[in-house]
């Protein structure tokens, strides 16, 4: 029996695609059975996974959910139909499969579990660097934390984008000017006029960049403190304490765990904000802020 859902149209695809799509999948599969170390550089004049990942030989949008279509990751299930959909898709579908009804959930796809896990891609920073390679989807999960993500100057009249070192050298050679800089451990003048949004602050000659902004809002200004820098374990991690007075009010505002960003938002923050509310600021046009930012495991010896 054929039907026209896409569930069918992902295993009729198996059976009935052209002779090479069907020789890449299978020369996919017993490599990844073999031990995997070279999924992706096949041999002879086979070509590499850049080019599978291309969809030159390999229609990528057969390794997504038929349901969601979200990347498949292991557990794939299947009704007895034959249908596939991934495990959150059974979920909100109460095991009833969106194709047929039938019962779906508990007999896995083993078969398309075996070709997502052996189809290997790049990093989608590949181009920048990285050389990580990721079974289908899992290279989503990679990229947030890839250290060679994109980082974009905070200046508001600079298109430069780079490697968050690369930023750092270029924002000291290009803006520093207009930068206030900080040392760890130390409190630093974090002053600005609220209508200029943003204050950039400098870890020495060239180092990590902190972007303090304020955002003017119905009830205050919200104030934010976010390092520009690639989510990666062990670069730019900071802590920070940031407190605003004026005559014998104080508030203060601190993360033992400072945000990194890869680009500026000029959009109200949900989170990580100190309130300022309007009372408090009595109609002053700019906010006199102290700020200390700790390097993360550096606390104990930098307090001494
Ligand atoms: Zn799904
Ligand atoms: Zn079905
Ligand atoms: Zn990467
Ligand atoms: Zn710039």
């Amino acid at each position: 029996m054929v039907t026209d859902t896409n569930a069918e149209q992902v295993l009729a695809g198996e059976a009935s695609s052209s002779h090479l799509k069907r020789q890449r999948l299978s020369s996919l599969v017993e490599e990844e059975a073999e031990g995997g170390e070279n999924v992706g550089e096949v041999t002879g004049d086979e070509v590499t996974t850049t080019e599978v990942r291309s969809g030159m030989l390999l229609d990528l949008d057969l390794l997504d959910c038929p349901v969601c279509c979200h990347a498949l990751t292991n557990p794939i299930f299947q009704c007895d139909n034959g249908h596939i959909a991934c495990s959150a898709c059974c979920i909100n579908m109460r095991n009833k499969c969106p194709s047929c009804t039938l019962p779906i959930g508990i007999h896995r796809c083993r078969i398309m579990e075996r070709v997502v896990e052996a189809i290997m891609v790049p990093c989608p920073n590949a181009k920048r660097g990285c050389t990580d390679k990721f079974s289908y989807g899992k290279e989503l999960a990679h990229e947030k934390e890839c250290s060679f993500a994109l980082c974009y100057c905070p200046a508001s009249d600079c298109n430069y984008a780079g490697l968050c070192k690369d930023l750092y050298r270029h924002y000291h050679a290009n803006h520093t000017g207009y930068c206030e800089s900080f040392t760890c451990g130390f409190n630093a003048d974090a002053w600005m006029h609220i209508s200029d949004k943003i204050l950039v602050l400098q870890e020495g000659r060239g180092g990590p960049l902190v972007a303090v902004q304020c955002f003017e809002e119905e009830h205050g200004v919200y104030v934010t403190v976010n390092c520009i820098a690639s989510c990666a374990p062990g670069v730019s991690e900071f802590s920070y304490q940031l407190s605003y007075s004026h005559g014998d009010k104080s508030m203060s505002f601190g993360l033992g765990e400072m945000n990194r960003i890869q680009k500026v938002s000029f959009q109200t923050p949900e989170k990580d904000f100190m309130l300022v509310p309007h009372y408090f600021l009595n109609g002053r046009e700019s906010l006199k802020m102290k700020i200390c930012i700790r390097r993360r495991g550096e606390e104990q010896e930098k307090k001494t």
